[in-house]
């Protein structure tokens, strides 16, 4: 932890704290530490309420969120520029969109590509499944204006954090942008889907002359959690189809008066992005119907179960998208 003092200090949270609803400071978290006098660690009592949040299923357990970094700015999505995965693509952009932070794409190792042609067609490609509102930008190791335009998107007060599968080319991105090698490139493994303790070092790198950058590991399993929100912002093309339907809760399948599938059918929509949409729909509803199960298995009264919900309404509401 740094405190506010500068200081760094070694930290473990509170019993408290942890006991019941289970808390757990991530990276980029702001918290309250105290620090009893014949100690040299400190406890961490309280974990301030976040301002954006990057949340997945936890890969090990069947129905639990785990929190991979808070407080951040700007989700910058990685994919290599030469073999852009649209499916991982469009779930990482859901994920993205759900922290209500500001999201870019950035397409890596765009030296590795046949040709500028086919750089270009990426961008061209992931602009049109990220739609007009997020920025895609080509980047690669060998063109310094290329990291220069993704340094100029981290202003000194920003913290970005850079998602993305292993070797897509962030560790290396993260040391262009320290401008020294704060990161191992190439060998750090993987420390997810090996359980839930496992931990991978992930530190806060400030970027030369601007904010500060975070580099997750290759977040493997990118599980779908609470991910309404996130669907609704990455697919906001058919969302606003949606609305046109006749049925609110038209399932856009054979229902009389479906504006999606109009479109569809007018070919204004892509039948695979429709597919997508739906996939990730389902995968978010069957994860809503685990996570009751699993509160109600566990014995959680309802009452408790409405007051979560209020507080996330309250919260929700107030997710700032700048
Ligand atoms: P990470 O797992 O996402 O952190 O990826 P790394 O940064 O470790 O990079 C994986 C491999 O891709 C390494 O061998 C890098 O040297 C290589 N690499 C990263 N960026 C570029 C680039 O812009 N161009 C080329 N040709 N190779 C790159
Ligand atoms: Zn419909």
């Amino acid at each position: 932890m740094r405190l506010t003092d500068g200081r760094t200090l070694r930290c473990e949270h509170a019993t408290a704290l942890v006991k019941g609803a289970p808390v757990r400071a991530v990276i980029g978290d702001i918290v309250e530490v105290s620090q009893p006098d014949d100690h040299d660690t400190g406890i961490i009592d309280e974990v301030e309420p976040r301002r954006t949040q990057l949340v997945r299923k936890d890969p090990a357990e069947r129905s639990v969120p785990q929190v991979l970094a808070a407080n951040f700015d700007l989700v910058l999505v990685a994919e290599p520029a030469g073999q852009v995965n649209l499916k991982r693509l469009e779930r990482e952009l859901v994920l993205a969109h759900g922290t209500g932070a500001d999201v870019g794409v950035v397409l890596t190792k765009a030296d590795l590509a046949a040709s500028p042609d086919e750089v270009e067609c990426a961008v061209a490609e992931a602009q049109g499944l990220a739609g007009s509102r997020v920025l895609v930008l080509a980047e690669s190791k060998r063109d310094s204006a290329s990291i220069e335009r993704i340094r100029s998107l981290i202003a000194p007060d920003r913290m970005a954090v850079l998602i993305g599968k292993s070797g897509v080319g962030k560790s290396s991105l993260v040391n262009l942008l320290a401008g020294s090698d704060v990161r191992q490139v190439g060998t750090v493994r993987d420390g997810d889907g090996k359980g839930r303790h496992t931990t991978v070092s992930r530190a806060v790198v400030p970027v030369a002359g601007g904010g500060f950058v975070v580099d997750m590991p290759g977040v493997r399993g990118l599980g779908l959690w609470d991910a309404d929100a996130g669907i609704e912002a990455a697919f906001s093309d058919v969302e606003e189809l949606a609305a046109q339907c006749r049925f609110r809760d038209c399932k856009h399948e054979d229902e009389p008066g479906c504006a999606v599938r109009a479109a569809v059918e007018a070919g204004e929509l892509a039948p695979a992005r429709l597919a997508s949409y739906q996939g990730l729909k389902r995968e978010n509803a069957k994860m809503l119907e685990r996570r009751d199960e699993a509160r109600h298995l566990r014995g959680e009264k309802a009452s408790d179960r409405r007051k979560r919900a209020a507080g996330r309404r309250g919260a929700g509401g107030g997710r700032k998208r700048r």
